[in-house]
């Protein structure tokens, strides 16, 4: 695998008294797309903040291409937002409704200071290879498709230059075929321009189709991470499995019986004590109530955070 482009060591962000994150570790390599996934409320829109600078980190580390990027200072923000864009999840609510698509392709341009009659036509071949022509120079966001302000979207965080996309659920409310072409888009585009992508989504088949890895968040912490192939296949959390119970089209046989969880995700602002999860766990034990169970590398590659990880189990089971 390639060297990190980007580190998150043990990073929390705050809000008041509310620790949205607690002490998450990411490694996201070149060229690899890690899916980042969870409940909302789980912490994973405060991750893609606190990674493009837009929240600051309360505790732990943020290095981006072995450089320190999380000391909020001026020439960090400025390092950060040349080498990391985020891609909205509402990209018309993203776009200025005042200006057309042209004036939006310009402006980052214009705020970088790069504008140029060169700089200019490779924003407008952006377009072009996103499927628009210059006839949409002249149209305002409100004449878009769902689809088409999403290209718009990506074409106007592209014009900066980005080694790093933290695209946050960027396939949501789409029709199943426009997604399908926003996937193949932005996966061509990770290979041709040698893009890593963070990719935010709590819908589990897009993780399947995109990502090479995967983390599972719950309450503020990651409790399950690895191939992706390799969670979707034999999750080792209690709560990667219920997740992957629930949906139908990754297991439309249901040979995995539907895990409904108890309860509802508990406030960050008051997590339960030990394991975070075991109010709803189907499989607690009066430990867990006790002891919070840490991220442990496993024998097959993936780090899990459960006293009773159940690919052991079964393993126990079948031995
Ligand atoms: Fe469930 Fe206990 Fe594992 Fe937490 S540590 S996920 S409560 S079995």
């Amino acid at each position: 695998m390639t060297a990190p482009v980007l580190s998150l060591n043990n990073a929390s962000v705050r809000y008041g008294d509310t620790t949205a994150v607690d002490g998450v570790s990411i490694d996201l390599h070149a060229g690899e797309t890690l899916g980042l996934v969870g409940e909302s409320g789980c912490g994973k829109s405060s991750i893609a903040r606190a990674i493009c600078g837009l929240a600051p980190l309360s505790g732990g580390s943020l290095l981006i291409e072995d450089q320190d990027a999380a000391t909020g200072g001026k020439t960090d923000r400025r390092f950060v937002a040349d080498r990391v864009q985020l891609l909205f999840q509402d990209p018309v609510a993203s776009l200025s409704p005042r200006l057309t698509v042209g004036a939006l392709l310009a402006e980052p341009l214009k705020i970088r200071k790069t504008f140029s009659p060169e700089s200019w036509a490779a924003a407008v071949a952006l377009l072009r290879d996103m499927g628009l022509g210059e006839q949409f120079l002249s149209r305002y966001p409100h004449q878009l498709s769902g689809g088409q302000a999403r290209r718009v979207a990506l074409a106007r965080v592209l014009t900066a230059k980005p080694r790093i996309i933290v695209a946050d659920e960027p396939t949501a409310g789409l029709d199943l075929s426009i997604q399908g072409d926003m996937l193949n888009l932005l996966r061509g585009l990770r290979d041709r321009l040698g893009l890593s992508y963070l990719f935010i989504s709590h819908n589990l088949n897009v993780v399947g189709r995109v990502t090479e890895r995967v983390a599972i968040m719950y309450l503020g912490q990651i409790v399950e991470t690895g191939m992706t192939s390799l969670l979707f296949r034999a999750p080792a959390h209690p709560y990667t499995q219920a997740l992957l119970s629930s949906n139908l089209t990754i297991d439309p046989e249901r040979r995995r019986e539907r895990i409904i969880l108890k309860g509802e995700l508990p406030s960050p602002r008051n997590p339960p004590p030990g394991c975070r999860f075991h109010l709803r766990c189907p499989i607690a034990q009066p430990v867990c109530a006790v002891r919070q169970p840490a991220l442990e590398a496993q024998a097959d590659g993936r780090a899990v955070a459960c006293h009773f990880p159940l690919t052991t189990i079964s393993q126990a089971m079948a031995g």
